[in-house]
């Protein structure tokens, strides 16, 4: 057996997809292509999964990480190691086949409710505190400069900070806000525009000085291609639930690595199987900013995640090594979850 994890929200505000779509799709869909069957490798299994199937990244993805799961405790490997492999396979240079030991965990701060800029101050000083490497924050039109402004005096000149649009915001009617933001020594501005643009974003990377990080818009190495055509970002946030998997995510990694491109980990609000996937990936050479992996006590409470990540004092999660995933699911919070799902 392997485990993965679909991880969209529950409604269609982040992509298309939701908890009940992917539901949907694996039941009716995806688990009767794979179950009983046997696939050459990983990049037949992906084939078979696309077959006539559009979008639908999350569900797929789901499925696909858990046979990684199923074939690295099949050999014995932690999926970081199959994750080499793989990375071996597609041709990416040696020195991004690299890793450390560990990655460095960046935290994300949303919208405090009533916009309360002293809440979100507060925020960011247990940020701190906690020991995480960077800060980032939720941004929109109305709430952009002045939450920026009063992060950036909590967390000082220097500390590591973006923002996170969202796709909040349209080139030429809010322009003059996206302009303001080179004024906080950000390392860049993520997803400003539309949830499917790249022109849009190319343009605004020409005329902002701050870089532009694409997140929503990347969905594939074939999005990844035409962003590297048109000058879209100049860095890429690689979400392996957005893309439809690790293999996707491992051809777009190689994508950007052999051009040049600053890629850093993101996660959905998943649970740690799925945060699991994305703890294999995140230690690579390549990925040169803190990732959005966060220890599961910060959304769960400790004890209660399906899978447990632990940060250390310094901000960093320890790639695991043991076989797979590399971590015990807890089989009881597991049918905890379960039972909750069924009782509705
Ligand atoms: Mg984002």
């Amino acid at each position: 057996s392997g485990f993965g994890e679909s991880a969209p929200f529950e409604a269609p505000f982040y992509s298309a997809e939701t908890t009940d779509s992917a539901l949907a799709m694996l039941t009716r869909w995806l688990a009767p292509r794979v179950v009983g069957r046997s696939f050459r490798d990983i990049a037949h299994l992906n084939e078979v999964l696309g077959e006539g199937i559009r979008g639908n990244h999350f569900a797929r993805a789901g499925i696909e990480t858990a046979v990684w799961d199923l074939l690295a405790r099949r050999n014995g490997i932690s999926l970081h190691e199959l994750i080499r492999h793989q990375l071996g396979q597609l041709g990416v240079p040696a020195e991004y086949r690299e890793s450390r030991p560990y990655f460095e965990s960046g935290v994300a701060l949303g919208i405090p409710p009533g916009q309360d800029l002293a809440l979100l101050r507060a925020w960011a000083e247990q940020s701190l505190k906690e020991g995480y490497h960077r800060v980032k924050i939720k941004v929109k039109p109305g709430w952009d400069t002045v939450p920026t402004r009063a992060v950036r005096e909590v967390i000082g000149a220097h500390f590591p900070f973006w923002v996170d649009a969202n796709a909040a915001y349209r080139l030429e009617e809010h322009y003059p806000a996206l302009k303001a933001l080179d004024g906080y020594g950000l390392l860049f501005v993520e997803q400003p525009l539309h949830h499917d643009d790249l022109l849009d974003h190319a343009e605004l990377a020409r005329r902002l000085t701050t870089p532009i990080c694409i997140d929503e818009s990347l969905k594939d190495a074939r999005v990844g291609r035409q962003a590297l055509a048109v000058g879209a970002a100049s860095v890429w946030n690689i979400k392996i639930q957005r893309v439809g998997g690790l293999y996707e995510a491992c051809r777009l990694y190689k994508l950007g690595v052999e051009n040049g491109v600053r890629i850093w980990g993101g996660t959905m609000p998943e649970s740690g199987i799925g945060g699991a996937a994305m703890m294999a990936l995140a230690s690579f050479e390549g990925f040169a900013e803190p990732a959005d992996i966060e220890p599961s006590a910060r959304w769960y409470g400790p004890g209660r995640d399906l899978l447990e990540m632990e940060m250390d004092r310094q901000g960093r999660i320890r790639v695991p090594t043991d076989p797979g995933l590399g971590l015990p699911i807890s089989e009881e919070n597991f049918r905890h979850y379960c039972e909750l799902v069924y009782e509705q």
